[in-house]
């Protein structure tokens, strides 16, 4: 069984945990390495007990405390060539025995989760998003996502949980103070997915079988909890399912450690 909780979601820093009982990963760690040290003890976790360490790109949001929290208990970081270029200059000195090196589409056995990280559609150097599976479950994470594509559909379907990015209102954006330049690079095929993207995406998925959701990387700008849980919450009614009975949905709402869901 796995037990994930997000510790931070959000444009402002994201930090997920995963483990199946024995072994314990982080997915990115873009808060500060304190910030992840306290979500970690709150939900009864011990940060030097963290095997390893997957980034998903070198965007700060991500990456920020990935070298402090290596160096502090000597954890293996595992990114994609790009990602490693992309963030070693400010993540600070890892010890080589740490540096791991993943391929987009090519699984790795850490323990006995199979982490098999996938491309994602964004501004970054080589980003990823990734799938665990154990005992015939499988967890998905994917945020940061320009748009979707039939390789990303493949590698989020069949999910038992999905964590899925709904960063912004696209009427908030067009509304909201962010200047010209940062409005298009969000909307761009390369930045960020909007709710009713998100809930599309979600509602195909629900109709193949998909039962519990995950909405994150929520702008504080340009989304808010309540606008994203109605927005996808529609998509997935619209094709007759009840939301809390057919289908979970939740929101990580930025800044708040998740409960912890069971897989
Ligand atoms: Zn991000
Ligand atoms: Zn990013």
């Amino acid at each position: 069984m796995f037990r994930f909780c997000s510790l931070f979601s959000g444009s402002n820093g994201n930090s997920l945990f995963v483990t199946d009982g024995e072994t314990r990963l982080l997915v990115d760690a873009g808060v500060s390495g304190i910030r992840i040290q306290n979500a970690l003890a709150s939900i009864g976790e011990n940060p030097a007990s963290i095997d390893a360490i997957f980034v998903t790109h070198e965007h700060s949001d991500h990456s920020q405390s990935v070298g402090i929290l290596s160096r502090r208990y000597n954890i293996p970081v595992y990114a994609t060539k790009g990602t490693w270029r992309g963030m070693r200059s400010f993540i600070g000195n890892v010890n080589e025995l740490n540096v791991m090196y993943i391929d987009p589409e090519k699984s790795i056995l850490t323990g006995h989760i199979e982490v098999h990280p996938f491309r994602i559609p964004h501004d970054a150097t080589e980003p990823v998003g990734y799938s665990f599976r154990c005992e015939n479950k499988k967890l998905t994470i994917a945020t940061d996502i320009g748009h979707m594509n039939s390789e990303l559909l493949e590698n989020i379907r069949n999910s038992d949980l999905l964590m899925l990015e709904s960063n912004h209102d696209l009427e908030m954006l067009d509304n909201g103070p962010y200047p010209y330049v940062l409005k298009r690079r969000i909307k761009s095929d390369y930045g960020h997915l909007c709710n009713s993207i998100a809930g599309e995406t979600i509602a195909q998925l629900a109709l193949e079988g998909v039962k519990k959701f995950i909405i994150g990387h929520l702008s504080g700008e340009n989304n808010n909890p309540a606008v994203a849980y109605r927005t996808v919450g529609a998509c997935i009614e619209s094709i007759g399912f009840r939301l809390g009975e057919d289908i979970e949905l939740h929101v990580a709402e930025r800044g708040i450690t998740s409960k912890v869901f069971y897989i």
